[in-house]
């Protein structure tokens, strides 16, 4: 990870870095990390430089320094990455007070983890816009070059300050909270299902509909500067008629928390709950979530054990969340404010 690092300053713009009427361009770094956007059908991933090399148009809107982070494909990103991702945009605010915003190149298959994961531990207001694609670069017609280029003219938007992290495909910008891939092949794969994008980016602007109410980068608790390694929570899901023996097995797995997938609210099968006792009765907190995509679970079922209800995060994110709040707690009272808030 670390060692992949290459920093290329790409003053790109060096000879274009005033816009218009000759004012200086924003600054904007892109970090990449791999992924569809960085893919040829048949071919290595691009180099980050190559990748930003081939979208002049982006010229037009900043100029640009290219940094390669990573060259997998999302499905191989880990916490290790997140963490490092994170303190690398950290250590780039810090460093350079002009720099407008950071855009990240990344796989669209687990894309809205490290976008919700960087939105709780960027500790800066300036704009970080994650952006992917869903056809190769030598596919007909695709969609990388656009999201890119309209990724760029978020970071460098006034009115991208404060929203905490962004997500932006297909012309929408939605927040890192909410946004989650719904399509395994649609450009537009992209949605928030409770209450839709924050913004559009049209030919003739970026629009600001609305914003993320619950508390993100600046205003988060989590501060992930002095952390070396995540807790390791896992994902259990439930389905019809499990075996009660297949989840206490689970209890022999080293875990610091468990984040369970259970049916419409939060109601489970009677193999998970007998289950998920034992696995408590080991002090591991346990998170309850849903497999609905839409609406929160609302007075979930009395359990046969102390648990944590999330409140409306869904297995991936709610697993990332557990993470942050272990890092300071391990009371369920303590963990269930955390899901209450953010
Ligand atoms: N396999 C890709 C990934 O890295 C899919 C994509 O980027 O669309 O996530």
């Amino acid at each position: 990870m670390k060692s992949c690092l290459t920093l290329i300053l790409f003053l790109l713009a060096a000879s274009t870095a005033t816009g218009e009427a000759g004012q200086s361009q924003p600054e904007v770094l892109v970090l990449t990390t791999g992924g569809t956007i960085a893919s040829r059908t048949d071919a290595p991933l691009i180099p980050g430089p190559a990748l930003v090399q081939a979208v002049p148009e982006l010229l037009d809107h900043a100029s640009i320094q290219v940094e390669e982070f990573s060259k997998i494909g999302s499905s191989k990103m880990t916490p290790g990455h997140w963490l490092a991702l994170s303190k690398r945009i950290n250590e780039r605010f810090a460093a350079d007070s002009e720099l407008a915003g950071i855009v990240i190149t990344h796989g669209t298959d687990t894309l809205e983890e490290t976008a919700y994961f960087l939105n709780l531990t960027v500790a800066w207001d300036r704009p970080v816009v994650m952006v992917g694609s869903m056809r190769s670069s030598n596919e007909v017609s695709p969609d990388g070059p656009a999201n890119l280029i309209n990724a760029v003219r978020v970071a460098v938007s006034a009115e991208a300050v404060g929203q905490g992290v962004l997500v932006v495909l297909n012309e929408d910008i939605s927040a890192a909270r909410d946004v989650w891939k719904t399509d395994n092949r649609r450009v537009h794969t992209f949605e928030s299902l409770d209450g839709g994008p924050v913004g559009v980016v049209d030919p003739d602007g970026v629009r600001f509909y609305r914003r993320s109410l619950q508390p993100h980068t600046t205003a988060s608790e989590f501060d992930v500067a002095g952390i070396d390694e995540l807790p390791e929570v896992l994902i259990l899901t439930d389905f019809t008629g499990i075996d009660r023996e297949l989840v206490a097995r689970f209890a022999s797995q080293s875990m610091d928390g468990l984040v369970v997938r259970t049916f419409a609210g939060g109601r489970m099968s009677a193999g998970m709950s007998a289950g998920l006792r034992e696995i408590a009765d080991q002090g591991v907190p346990i998170v309850v979530t849903s497999r609905i995509p839409k609406g929160r679970i609302v007075s979930a079922p009395d359990y046969e054990f102390p648990a944590v209800v999330s409140s409306g995060q869904h297995d991936n994110k709610a697993r990332i969340l557990l993470m942050l709040a272990l890092t300071g707690t391990s009371e369920l009272s303590e963990i269930q404010r955390v899901f209450d808030t953010y």
